[in-house]
């Protein structure tokens, strides 16, 4: 087993990252999605230009838990057109203008009869919102306020050419295996139209950063699950069921784009490892953030947190759903995210996964009073490096607490050293042999690889 995996972002090429996941955001942006339908299938073709995702099609019908799969829906035009015919509201300039789910309609109507269905924000004028009718069959349009309100009495011609019909749900899944089936989760959800922050940048993240694993080796096995919001999950889990007892760490990606401050919600559980990682993560990041307990509110670790399945899936998110104005309006567009902030979103996540990967229990092999570190030559240099006192303190602590009863993170948490110094100075005790790796789940311990 390779016990030491540098996954910070040293080897790579950030500003060329920024860019990538920049741009795939703004491929997948025009794009009309939804819960079920073309624009995913056709999102899910793009990612796996990246990745080699399987997709997969659950049919409408399908009970899902206390759930059912729903029809599937397209939209290939909508419009309002005033007397004279000018369209003075246009899918073809942005689907937000539709109302998610829309059934089809062609029909001419007064204006007090179209308001029923006209949706708008009195507060932000020249926005337009984002709606959806997943569940309840209904038709509508979104629209700037300012349209609203110049809208002169008269009659409309209002045409959705929509359908909503029997087909499928559709999911996309990449599996990178690991030396151990133990499994991180990482999730994100794929039914939102053209908004970027809420989700295309949690997308773009997933997919860039499955592209970077999937070069390197690694110890846990990862899935990648891009779905529909609550519906997508909830399949997901009621199809693998049997597969849950292997998820040992997860979280969910979304709004990972924006310039607000890192965020963390923690698990149901609480002190998951996850819960731990992330917030020892973002203490030594020297930027600011928030942590918030868990709620049954969010994204979709509400599905892997409900009491059936209590599972240790956290949110790591920049600004919150709900908590900006741009969010779930036409003004969370390609100007509100930014290459810095997903750049540092991704790091942030590699900086999580390198605590999990690396986060082993050491036994000491040689407790009785400390060894001389000196005459092996770890007191001064460390890997060709002068050693810093951080370096020595962390070759202290993990000699003391390397007694089987403490993994690395406790170490980290308890020295409030940064994990990767307390990762490095195990790696170089136990290349000089006074570390060796305890397999708790064997009960002994197991010599040590050095890389
Ligand atoms: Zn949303």
């Amino acid at each position: 087993m390779t016990i030491t995996m540098d996954l910070d972002a040293k080897s790579l090429d950030i500003e060329g990252l920024g860019l990538d996941m920049y741009n795939l955001i703004a491929e997948l942006y025009p794009i009309c999605r939804s819960i079920t339908g073309d624009g995913v299938r056709k999102t899910l073709k793009i990612i796996q230009q990246h990745i080699p995702l399987k997709v997969h099609e659950v049919p409408t019908g399908t009970p899902v838990f206390d759930w059912t799969v729903p029809k599937e829906w397209n939209i290939r035009d909508a419009y309002i057109k005033d007397e004279t015919g000018k369209k003075v509201v246009d899918f073809q300039n942005s689907n937000l203008h539709v109302l998610n789910y829309s059934i089809p309609i062609h029909q001419k109507m007064s204006l007090s009869e179209l308001k029923e269905h006209l949706f708008s924000m009195p507060d932000r004028p020249d926005w337009v919102p984002y709606r959806t009718s997943y569940y309840q069959e209904n038709w509508g349009f979104c629209l700037s306020d300012r349209t609203l309100q110049s809208l002169p009495e008269g009659d409309y011609e209002v045409y959705i050419d929509s359908s909503l019909e029997p087909g499928s749900l559709t999911y996309g899944e990449l599996l990178l295996p690991g030396q151990t089936t133990d499994e991180v989760i990482l999730c994100c959800h794929s039914c939102h139209p053209s908004l970027c922050n809420d989700n295309l940048s949690g997308i773009a993240l997933v997919t860039f950063l499955a592209d970077y694993l999937s070069r390197q080796t690694l110890r846990y096995s990862y899935r990648f699950l891009f779905m529909p919001g609550t519906i997508g999950s909830i399949t997901w889990l009621s199809r693998n069921e049997h597969r849950v007892s292997s998820i040992k760490h997860g979280l969910t990606v979304s709004n990972v784009g924006d310039s607000g401050r890192l965020a963390y919600k923690k698990s149901r559980r609480g002190n998951a490892d996850i819960d731990r990682a992330v917030i020892h993560v973002l203490k030594k990041m020297s930027q600011e953030y928030t942590v918030s307990e868990f709620s049954p509110y969010g994204y979709d670790e509400r599905q892997f947190c409900s009491p059936g399945f209590n599972l240790p899936v956290g949110s790591l998110t920049r600004s919150q759903f709900g908590t900006y104005p741009e969010y779930h309006t036409s003004a969370d567009n390609l100007e509100f995210i930014q290459t810095s902030a997903l750049v540092n979103s991704f790091e942030t996540y590699l900086n999580v996964i390198d605590v999990l990967e690396n986060n082993h229990t050491y036994l000491n092999t040689n407790p009785k009073c400390e060894p001389q570190l000196g005459k092996r030559g770890l007191y001064s240099t460390l890997g060709g490096k002068q050693t810093t006192p951080d370096d020595r303190m962390a070759m202290l602590w993990v000699l003391n607490l390397s007694d089987g009863e403490h993994t690395l993170l406790d170490i980290a948490e308890r020295s409030d050293l940064n994990f990767s110094t307390i990762k490095n100075a195990a790696f170089n005790l136990a290349n000089s042999g006074l570390l060796k790796i305890y397999s708790s789940s064997a009960k002994k311990a197991v010599p040590v690889n050095s890389r």
